[in-house]
Formats: structure tokens, sequence, C-alpha cells
């Protein structure tokens, strides 16, 4: 059981979902800047009103960053029939195609082979593993090349879809995993969340240790960290 409404704060529109959860919390998404708060049942709209404007400064603050992300991402990136393939935007183009369905970048486009009456979703199917494909082709090398400059070893890498996260270190098993989304990205990114990964495996947390790590190994990373998170995933 839930309820939703919305307020508006100093023209700010906020949805307001009440649930069965014990505190107020406050979320400002990207890429959009939507503010959700979600809140107690016998959360009186004045405290979730109060709860709100005492947060007014920092929604306003991280809708703006947002925004200015937003505003530096090319328009095209938005346009659902190009795709981006290490960072660089590719339209799609369609080949009929009888032979099995394959995916080839050519002439500044990315071309389908498939079917003429293959329908969306098996070409989106397509294109994944093709991406995926990609990824592996360059993940492997960088791993390689990381394990062998950080003194680590990896035990199993996996390419897994994720939306929510560009990577992931099981310390204990020695596993990481990496998002197919950073097929997208530029090859500098997707080096560093491999460095990030790896460096879980010589400092579990993210403190001041790991900070040294990445400094030492990579002392860019935070511009790519910020490349990275430029443009939303879709
Ligand atoms: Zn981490």
């Amino acid at each position: 059981m839930s309820e939703e409404f919305q307020i508006e704060l100093d023209g700010i529109l906020i949805e307001v979902l009440r649930k069965r959860i014990r505190h107020i919390n406050l979320k400002v998404s990207s890429p959009d800047g939507t503010v959700r708060i979600s809140a107690p049942f016998r959360a009186s709209l004045k405290s979730i009103r109060d709860f709100a404007v005492s947060k007014l400064g920092w929604i306003k603050k991280h809708q703006k960053r947002m925004k200015e992300r937003m505003d530096s991402v090319p328009p095209e990136y938005f346009n659902r029939n190009n795709y981006m393939v290490l960072g660089e935007l590719y339209p799609l183009k369609l080949m009929d195609s009888d032979s099995r369905p394959f995916v080839v970048l050519e002439n500044g486009s990315l071309v389908l082979h498939a079917k003429a009456e293959t329908s969306e979703e098996e070409r989106e199917f397509i294109i994944e593993k093709w991406y995926r494909a990609q990824l592996k082709k360059e993940l492997i090398p960088l791993v390689e090349k990381w394990e062998r400059t950080m003194g680590v070893k990896v035990r199993k890498v996996f390419i897994r879809r994720m939306k929510t996260k560009w990577g992931s270190c099981n310390y204990i098993d020695r596993n990481i995993r990496i998002s197919t989304e950073l097929a997208k990205r530029p090859l500098k990114c997707l080096e560093y969340v491999v460095v990030h990964e790896l460096a879980h495996l010589l400092e579990r947390t993210h403190n001041s240790r790991f900070i040294e790590i990445m400094n030492r190994y990579l002392p860019g990373w935070r511009e790519q960290n910020e490349e990275l998170n430029r443009f939303p995933m879709r």
C-alpha cells in the first residue's frame, strides 16, 4: 500500500510517496532532477513540507549541477536512433539481409544486417550482444595490463548488464563485474573502472588509502569519473 501526491515548494514540484517506511528521505533523480520524497504514513503534511524546506538548498544545488551536466550532453544523444560506441555517436542503419544477423561499424554508422522483419526487441538484443563482444575485446587486455602494473590477480571477470553501477568487485572471491554500458563510453572511462575495481583487491572500502592507490596508479581518475557520469545512462 502506498499513497502518492505532489507538493510545490519555491517553484519546485516534489513527488511525495507515503509508504511503509520508518524515516523520511529525499532524492533528486538523474538526469532530469526530479525530486522525490518517501515518507512514512504517519508523517504529517507539515513535517514532510518542513523536511523539504530544510533540504531546499541541497535540492537546488543538485538540480543546478544536473542541469549543467545535461546541457553539456549533445542533443543527438537522446535520439533513440543514435548509438554510442566508445564515446562516439553513430546513427543506426538497417540493412536487409537473409544471413545470420550481425552488427558492424561502417562509414560512420552502426549497421545492423538482419532480416527486414526483425522486431525492435530482437534488434536491441543483437546490438546488446555486439556491445558485449566489443567490451570484452577491450576489457581483457586492460585487466591484464593493470593486474601486472598493480600486482594483483583477478580470478574472474564478468560482463553484466547493470544500469545502476559501472562495476563491482568481490574482494573475497576476487571477481570483478563490469557493466555492458561501458562499451558505450570512452575507453579511458573503462580503464578507470578497471583500475577502480582492481584497487578494491588492495583496499576494500573507499577510504583514504583507496584514494591514495587511485592517485598513484591513475592520477587523472577524477576526470574520468566526471566524464563517465556526464552522459546519463538510458
Ligand atoms: Zn568502489
